[in-house]
């Protein structure tokens, strides 16, 4: 299993668009689907007959990500054909957000394409239609006559040659939803740690450590500008940000403030970091203070790692009535990675950097979509939505919507159980692992 980090610069903050192909069989959906993510052969020849199921592919055109979605051909001698016909072309309209209909215009409009424009007309979504098999400027102006279906100006393409599928390709990316809004700026500076946790865990002291550690707390890194409430430390040989720990430089400043405040400066450095170290001072029971930073530090999205502070004080006993706490409060959580360390002693400080940088990796993880949906297939054919009244959802495919934290869509029939989508997200995690980072799953139910 191989997992792509993404660099921050290509990081995708909102859903990849998916771009569904439809159209009898042998018009040519798989070829252009091949032409259209840059590959020969990688989709499966379809017998005869035989409804492929939904593949997506990622896809890419002039620097914009999309799903492509190879439905499988209509079967036009089929008994109940309307009713076919019907059923694919809605299950890939509301699935979709731009849909390409794809007709050969060596043959013209058939019935067939005829009964399934009436589908795609009353779908509010954006579909283009694909007069394919345009292999050279004869045909290519004999498909101007597909206008009479209706659908606007036929974009004449050869998916074999290439011809004509660029200027599709620019057509398909004016028609999908508006990029997100690129969040992450320019160039790359040192990763940002939040350094958070209650008052006394030893957060200052912490800080004091690792500058004393390394006797090098920098001022500034070539390129970047660094907040001046913020600390350049090295650790573990490389160079972190830590965010806002201007009150921990300074003990006398840091006695002000309401419980309010201090919550209030918790939440502004967890937002302005990548990763959260939170400490827990070890010696003592996990709090609900506590159990609020770390929700808070979830709630975000930002990778985690836990630090078990002044485990010099611990002994056999607290130790293991730590591990039935840690059971218990933070099994929500089991995916955070945990260090035990003294900032008093300097015990495993060294293990500080490692972790961040696996929760990081995991933050930063994209799951390629093949491998995605061969493991989500499987599952789903192992463990099928259970029953209810009769009916169950299924599950149709998956994307991964962005990175920081990864964030995943599945596409169903319907709504999922609650139980159900967390067997999802727990078996997903189980494959692909995510160690220190939030991920995200949710449903888009077809309607
Ligand atoms: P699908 O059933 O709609 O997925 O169609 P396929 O992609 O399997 O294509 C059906 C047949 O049409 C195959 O023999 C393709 O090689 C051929 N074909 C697809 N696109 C073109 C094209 O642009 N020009 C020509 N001449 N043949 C094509
Ligand atoms: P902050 O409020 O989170 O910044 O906590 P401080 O760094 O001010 O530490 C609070 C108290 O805990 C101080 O008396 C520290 O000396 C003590 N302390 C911090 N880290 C450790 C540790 O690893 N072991 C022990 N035994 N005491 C610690």
């Amino acid at each position: 299993m191989s997992l792509e980090a993404v660099p921050q610069e290509e990081a995708v903050t909102g859903p990849v668009p998916v771009v569904a192909v439809v159209g009898r069989p042998n018009v040519g959906k798989s070829t252009l689907v091949n032409r259209i993510i840059g590959r020969r052969q990688a989709v499966v020849e379809d017998t005869p007959g035989v409804t492929r199921d939904r593949v997506p592919y990622d896809a890419q055109w002039s620097g914009r990500q999309f799903t492509v979605v190879d439905t499988g051909g209509w079967e036009p001698d089929a008994k109940d054909r309307a009713a076919a016909i019907a059923a694919q072309a809605e299950a890939a309209v509301a699935t979709a957000d731009v849909v390409l209909f794809v007709v050969d215009s060596t043959v013209g409009a058939t019935d067939v394409d005829e009964a399934a424009v009436k589908m795609l007309r009353r779908s509010a979504k954006p579909v283009l239609l694909v007069a394919n098999k345009a292999d050279n400027q004869n045909i290519e102006l004999e498909s101007a006559a597909l206008w009479s279906l209706g659908l606007g100006q036929p974009y004449p393409v050869s998916a074999l040659h290439g011809r004509g599928s660029g200027d599709l390709l620019d057509a398909v990316l004016e028609a999908l939803p508006e990029p997100p809004p690129v969040t992450e700026p320019g160039p790359r500076g040192p990763r940002r740690v939040a350094l958070i946790g209650r008052p006394n865990v030893g957060k200052s002291s912490l800080l004091n450590r690792l500058a004393r550690e390394e006797r090098a707390v920098v001022d500034s890194v070539a390129g970047t500008t660094v907040d001046p409430v913020d600390s350049l430390v090295q650790i573990g040989g490389e160079t972190w940000q830590l965010v806002d720990t201007a009150g921990l430089r300074k003990r006398a400043g840091r006695a002000s403030g309401t419980e309010y405040y201090a919550s209030l400066r918790t939440a502004g450095a967890i937002e302005a970091a990548e990763v959260a170290v939170v400490l827990l001072d070890a010696s003592e029971p996990i709090s609900e203070q506590d159990q609020r930073i770390l929700g808070m530090v979830t709630e975000a999205g930002r990778a985690l790692v836990i630090a078990f502070n002044k485990w010099d004080l611990v002994d056999d006993d607290r130790r293991y009535q730590l591990e039935k706490e840690v059971d218990r409060e933070l099994r929500r959580i089991p995916w955070a990675l945990r260090v035990n360390i003294s900032a008093k002693t300097g015990r495993a400080v060294d293990k500080l950097a490692p972790a961040l940088r696996t929760a990081l990796d995991s933050w930063e993880t994209r799951v390629p979509t093949g491998q995605l949906n061969q493991w989500l297939t499987a599952l789903v054919q192992a463990t099928p939505h259970p029953v209810r009244g009769g009916r169950a959802p299924r599950v149709l495919f998956a994307t991964q919507a962005g990175t920081r934290p990864p964030r995943f869509v599945l596409f169903t029939t319907g709504p999922l159980d609650a139980g159900y989508q967390r067997f999802v997200e727990r078996k997903l995690r189980e494959e692909f692992g995510f160690a220190g980072s939030p991920v995200e799953v949710s449903v888009r139910p077809r309607k």
